[in-house]
């Protein structure tokens, strides 16, 4: 069963994934697994805003729909042998030819398959992940997907494997949700006031490095003060206060940004 994460409000915006308000096409996601539920969490907060206002079509598809047989099997022994489970060719063959043919967009879809063997997913790359019409996440689980079907798509889609970082998840599914929500936000309009997306770790004000300490009201708390610099109303005394904080944090957890 394919989940569309539309509400009732977006059944009533046109289905071709124009944006009422802008007339842009809405950027497509697309996530295959055997869990289709983890992606219910996408209508949530900011991005099922988004995706209510027509600027994300997201659809979710359950691999085991593309099965013939009575177990709606989607795995096997590896060849070689070895411990676990592979994932077969043959469901994700049948489920990614259902997107190709059921594809509109100008440019040729993105295949994201998550994978710790993958290239380490950053900032960047999720900028630009953002400016493309149509992203497909591949869900491996098990010991992953049989590798002809990457070697195949390549000839249809432009295919990125992407690791979220340097440890082992039980699946796709949390890796993709977290690079669907780094890439979304930087969707022109997903973010409410785009101010808040320039002065973040990793963007170009903060030099590509951490983020500087926040703080809120009160000014006092358990006998804890704000820094008296950043309530002094002096614009360039925060901001140097600012950049000095960022590089001393970057220099101590990660000094491969510096
Ligand atoms: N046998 C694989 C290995 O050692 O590289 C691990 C497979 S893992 C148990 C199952 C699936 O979880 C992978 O196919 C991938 O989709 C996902 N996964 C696990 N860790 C990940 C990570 N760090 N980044 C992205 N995806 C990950």
């Amino acid at each position: 069963m394919m989940r569309r994460l539309t509400t009732a409000a977006t059944k009533a915006t046109p289905v071709s994934g124009e944006d009422a308000g802008t007339g842009k096409a809405a950027m497509r996601i697309d996530a295959i697994s055997i869990f289709p539920q983890y992606f219910d969490a996408l209508q949530l907060s900011l991005i099922g805003k988004a995706i209510e206002h027509g600027l994300l079509d997201v659809r979710a598809h359950d691999l085991r729909e593309f099965t013939h047989d009575r177990h709606r099997t989607v795995d096997d022994t590896p060849y070689g042998g070895g411990a676990g489970m592979v994932m077969k060719p043959e469901p994700w063959g049948e489920a990614l030819d259902s997107l190709l043919a059921d594809d509109d967009s100008a440019r040729r879809p993105v295949l994201i398959v998550p994978s710790p063997s993958g290239h380490p997913f950053t900032q960047e790359i999720a900028a630009d992940l953002a400016g493309k019409d149509h992203l497909v996440f591949a869900c491996g689980r098990y010991e992953g997907i049989d590798h002809r079907v990457l070697d195949w798509a390549a000839d249809h889609f432009d295919v990125r494997e992407l690791s979220l970082g340097d440890y082992v998840l039980n699946g796709g599914e949390v890796a993709a949700l977290a690079m669907i929500e780094t890439v979304v936000r930087l969707v022109p309009g997903v973010i409410g006031n785009p101010q808040s997306l320039v002065e973040e770790s990793y963007s170009v004000s903060t030099e590509g490095m951490l983020e500087y300490p926040v703080y809120t009201k009160p000014a006092v708390w358990r006998d804890l003060e704000v820094p008296g610099v950043l309530l002094s109303g002096d614009h360039g005394a925060v901001d140097d206060w600012r950049a000095e904080r960022s590089r001393e944090i970057t220099a101590e957890r990660r000094p491969d940004l510096l």
